[in-house]
């Protein structure tokens, strides 16, 4: 099947699941995660009134904001070295990775240097598999009073990675901590779900889908 048929089939599952949950469709962004994915291809998903694009790796990532039209808004996804920091910030409209205060001190340094104020979601790692980046739930909240002190920094929300699972209910419980972590902070925005699991994280409150596969389909490695 090719891109446009995918994305119809996505939109229309992303549909039914904000409807068996109440919500309004028009609050749930989709974000076509195109990692290894070429350019040509990238151009279709945007002619399909897609603007919103995700990268995991900060190479590629440049190289594809310096190949595509400047009206796309782009997503950091993946996580994030000190050291590669200084290419993002300015370029990037959301940064999903947020995961160490280390990280957290790098990219307000860069802000402050290009006088922007860098928008962020901070990563929870809510199954605590040791393999995960994120911070964990019970950190949470001394991390956020910390991130006060860093004014460039605009924390919107929070965004989880949920395990790989056959049954994707079983990555619910995971979702909704991550709802209830971001409504007991105030905070408005949660990336969430991703090809296997997002029907899921819809009915749990998410409003930023990360979709690879189930739009390109399966990756070369
Ligand atoms: C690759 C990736 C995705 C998309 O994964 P699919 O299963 O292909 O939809 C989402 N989020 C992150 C952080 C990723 O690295």
């Amino acid at each position: 099947m090719g891109i446009r048929e995918n994305l119809q089939q996505v939109r229309e599952k992303v549909r039914l699941a904000a409807a068996r949950a109440g919500r309004d469709l028009q609050q749930i962004k989709i974000i076509a995660v195109t990692k290894r994915v070429e350019v040509s291809r990238m151009r279709e998903v945007v002619q399909q009134s897609i603007v919103d694009l995700g990268e995991n790796r900060v190479q590629e990532l440049i190289d594809k904001i310096n190949a595509l039209p400047a009206d796309i808004n782009w997503h950091m996804i993946g996580h994030l070295q000190t050291n590669k920091v200084k290419y993002i910030v300015g370029r990037v409209n959301l940064i999903h990775s947020l995961d160490s205060w280390s990280l957290a001190e790098e990219i307000h340094r860069r802000a402050v240097n290009l006088e922007v104020t860098t928008r962020v979601l901070v990563q929870v790692n809510t199954s605590g598999e040791k393999t995960k980046y994120g911070i964990s739930p019970e950190e949470l909240a001394d991390f956020l009073a910390a991130l006060r002190d860093l004014p460039q920094i605009s924390v919107q929300g929070l965004m989880t990675i949920a395990p790989y699972a056959q049954n994707p209910e079983e990555v619910r419980p995971y979702f909704r901590e991550l709802r209830l972590l971001a409504t007991a902070h105030n905070l408005e925005h949660l990336s969430m779900g991703m090809t296997n699991d997002f029907e899921v994280a819809v009915e749990e409150g998410a409003d930023m889908l990360r979709l690879g596969t189930a739009i390109f389909g399966s990756r070369a490695n």
